[in-house]
């Protein structure tokens, strides 16, 4: 899998698409809300775990412990919320918050969203004033993440701002797209263009 591949409500992933290598993570919500379902615990593939662990570790030597809230998600896991959430919303609402099957990162194994350890306790009560999200930010990209729906690109990526939602896209882009300010899309948007002008 290309770790730079866009997905989005225009780039669906196909419905039987499954990551060849996801392992459950160590870091996983059954540690703190005590399921006794070993199928509850986030997985998401190997290469971005060993990377999630590196980025885990450089926050902890900085006094944050950011977790694995949520990883992989199968398209029939997401078929059941955005059902869910059409049944209790309408479907105007679900448009605007709920991805689409196909059109969530989750199912490629390559997103996940985190939460924190304070003190021993367990919160996702994730916001852009918390000092792990300032960290994160400066941070991050030097281990392949980037968070994948800015407050300030809202309009780009088709998503509200999501503080907890990061992508793992390899270092090289990861700092590329940081060091110029640019979402998936917009570096999309870039390629085609170079590529149009070439021919
Ligand atoms: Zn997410």
């Amino acid at each position: 899998m290309n770790y730079d591949i866009l997905i989005n409500k225009e780039h669906r992933l196909e419905s039987d698409f499954v990551p060849s290598d996801l392992v459950i993570t160590d870091n996983n919500e059954n540690n703190f809300h005590n399921y006794k379902d070993p199928s509850l615990k986030p997985m998401i593939t190997q290469t971005v775990l060993s990377f999630f662990q590196l980025l885990q570790q450089a926050g902890l030597k900085e006094g944050y412990h950011i977790i694995i809230d949520s990883g992989y998600r199968s398209y029939e896991y997401q078929q059941v919320i955005w059902d869910k959430n059409v049944a209790e919303n309408g479907l105007e609402h679900t448009l605007k918050y709920i991805m689409a099957p196909g059109a969530s990162e989750h199912q490629s194994g390559l997103a996940i969203d985190i939460a924190y350890i304070r003190n021993g306790v367990y919160t996702d009560d994730v916001t852009e004033d918390d000092p792990e999200y300032a960290w994160l930010i400066n941070n991050a990209h030097l281990y392949g993440f980037i968070l994948r729906y800015p407050k300030d690109k809202q309009e780009i990526t088709g998503i509200n701002f999501e503080p907890w939602h990061y992508r793992f896209v390899g270092q090289e882009l990861a700092r590329y797209l940081h060091d110029n300010n640019l979402t998936l899309e917009e570096y999309y948007i870039l390629k085609n263009d170079v590529k149009n002008s070439r021919q």
